[in-house]
């Protein structure tokens, strides 16, 4: 009897330990999740992030991976919205410029930029001079396209040269997202094909993607064997490859001045309204 007893008591402090192992450990991941969702970024101030590493990808272009304060903590930055980042040019003198992380917040305890680096440029300058170690004063989020998920059918997507980050950071979310349905056709201009930004990723999501994700890349000065587009990007291009005027569709561009004034006179002629263009 006395045996039963005991082991009886044995049976229900196996339980306890067991409902307070369970319960702790689902309230430890309830709370780190929660920790998980603060903002790194303050929109008033500029902070100062870590660069960890530097991977150079050709002459002029670099990927830049900055550190978050825990390995746990995310950039906060939502879909669409880009990141203003300081920094002295070769005068010493004070330059600010906008940037679109190629990660989102999925990607845990670090951002990343790639960065192409101009010759005369301001803030190219202070990038080329970055190295790991140093670290980058960044504020933000800024913008103000706000991507919804399923917020139109489809999106048309212009970019010229570095104009692809902000593209390729919506794509991900969308295509990432299974809950959303949004199909993409890309537009990418750039001048040569060694100058064409993040192709392997690009080209990833075209074969995963077949039915919701298309890219046609348009050089200047394009390769003997080429399939894709040549010169600059012409209305028949976009009549082609985006989707056509419509209120449950938006085109999304950015690329250098001169491109995105040249893109906003096509659609006007094609018929888009306002509403349904948007320019990074
Ligand atoms: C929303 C947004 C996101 C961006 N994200 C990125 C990004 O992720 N990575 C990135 O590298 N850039 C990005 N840019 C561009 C970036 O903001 C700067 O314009 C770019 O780094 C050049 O700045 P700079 O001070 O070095 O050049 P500047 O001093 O402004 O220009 C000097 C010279 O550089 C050349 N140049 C400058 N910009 C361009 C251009 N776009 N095309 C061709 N030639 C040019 C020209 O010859 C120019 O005369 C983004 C821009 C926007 C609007």
């Amino acid at each position: 009897m006395e045996f039963l007893r005991t082991h009886k008591v044995e049976k229900i402090s196996i339980a306890v330990a067991v409902v307070a192992i369970v319960g702790g450990t689902a309230y430890y991941f309830c709370v780190t999740k929660k920790s998980k969702g603060a903002s790194c970024l303050d929109p008033e101030n500029f902070k100062p992030f870590k660069l960890v590493k530097r991977t150079q990808i050709s002459h002029n272009v670099a990927k830049f991976r900055f550190s978050l304060p825990t390995p746990d903590s995310v950039l906060g930055l939502p879909i669409g919205q880009h990141i203003s980042c300081r920094g002295k040019d070769s005068l010493g003198e004070e330059v600010i410029k906008p940037y679109t992380p190629t990660t989102l917040d999925t990607d845990l305890g670090y951002f990343e930029l790639v960065i192409k680096m101009y010759p005369e440029g301001r803030m190219s300058h202070h990038f080329k001079e970055l190295q790991e170690g140093y670290y980058l004063a960044v504020k933000g989020p800024k913008g103000r396209f706000k991507y919804q998920p399923n917020e139109v059918r489809a999106f048309g997507m212009i970019a010229g040269g570095t104009g692809i980050t902000p593209m390729f950071q919506v794509t991900r979310a969308i295509l990432e997202n299974p809950q959303d349905k949004t199909n993409i056709h890309l537009i990418y201009a750039n001048v040569t094909y060694d100058d064409i930004l993040l192709k392997e990723e690009l080209d990833n999501f075209a074969q995963k993607f077949p039915s919701r994700f298309r890219v046609y890349y348009v050089l200047n000065q394009p390769p003997e064997e080429w399939d894709g587009g040549v010169g600059f990007v012409s209305k028949e291009m976009i009549q082609t490859h985006c989707p056509a005027p419509s209120p449950d569709i938006k085109i999304l561009r950015c690329g250098p001045p001169p491109m995105n004034k040249a893109m906003a006179a096509h659609l006007d002629a094609l018929g888009y309204s306002s509403q349904m263009l948007f320019q990074f």
